[in-house]
């Protein structure tokens, strides 16, 4: 197949890219899914992953995904993206190319070829000329220990990479309580403070009522401490992404915060840690 050829393909049947306009990258950010197969080693109850279908490829097309992107890109430059579906809606988002984001449907991490598709993606940033746009991966920061993802990092760093770790926690029995990864809840501060130490680091975290209840104020105090003693021992952050749940969740017991609650608890940590902090309610 040739999607780069074949530019009458719609963008949703491409298996591994997609566009999507995101207030967190502040316009257009181009996904890379290395998840099309929906693994995850977290389980989060606020997860939108729908894992009642079953996912596609199991493993990253390097080829496949190097040509996708290229076309999608090709896309937004010739703005046959602006004038398709809802980017009609916002055609001057939908021209710029913000940001190309590892992210997806499950955990970018757990592939066995991590390193490999940062190189592609890196390759055709590079030769579609977008200096400007950063490489962004989204990750629960459980694989950010394994060798060929260190590798895939340094070439990050390399490319105007960014490191957005998920932390909602600030122990073990409310990671559990969320998360619910097999993972321990040590093994994910030590990953995020080794990542950090070597490069500045996004922690996104996510705020939720979990049967009505929001975090409780000693767990805020907790992960305030966690992000405290990361930066105290060397480690650098760049700032905190806040937000909260915004779709249907798997669990309807973890429900969305209300704007005023999220804000509060944004300022708190900054209170807390001196950081900065976006909150996107
Ligand atoms: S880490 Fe992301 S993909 Fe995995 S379960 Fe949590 S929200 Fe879903």
């Amino acid at each position: 197949m040739s999607v780069v050829r074949d530019h009458s393909r719609s963008f949703a049947e491409f298996t591994f890219v997609y566009p999507v306009i995101s207030r967190r990258s502040r316009g257009l950010s181009l996904g890379v899914n290395l998840n099309p197969d929906k693994r995850c080693n977290f389980d989060c109850v606020y997860c939108e992953v729908d894992r009642r279908t079953p996912g596609r490829a199991n493993r990253v097309d390097v080829p496949q995904l190097r040509e996708e992107l290229t076309a999608l890109i090709h896309a937004v430059q010739t703005g046959e993206l602006a004038r398709t579906g809802k980017f009609r809606e916002t055609p001057e988002l939908a021209g710029v190319i913000r940001d190309i984001a590892f992210s997806g449907d499950g955990e970018p991490t757990m592939i066995p070829n991590f390193a490999a598709c940062v190189e592609a993606v890196a390759d055709v940033k590079r030769a579609e000329g977008l200096r400007d746009a950063k490489l962004v991966l989204i990750t629960d920061a459980a694989g950010l220990d394994k060798a060929d993802v260190r590798r895939g990092l340094t070439i990050m760093d390399a490319n105007q990479g960014e490191v957005w770790a998920k932390l909602d926690a600030g122990t073990e029995g409310y990671f559990r309580l969320v998360n619910r990864s097999f993972v321990r809840f040590d093994r994910i501060l030590a990953n995020l403070f080794a990542t950090a130490r070597e490069r500045p680091i996004v922690v996104q975290s996510l705020f939720l009522r979990v049967r009505g209840e929001a975090m409780p104020p000693t767990e805020l105090a907790a992960y305030c401490e966690r992000l405290n003693a990361l930066v105290a021992a060397g480690g650098c952050i760049k700032e905190i992404h806040a937000y909260t749940v915004a779709r249907p969740t798997p669990e309807p017991w973890a429900t969305k915060l209300e704007a005023g609650e999220l804000e509060t608890i944004a300022a708190t940590i900054h209170a807390r840690t001196g950081l900065p902090v976006l909150a996107f309610a």
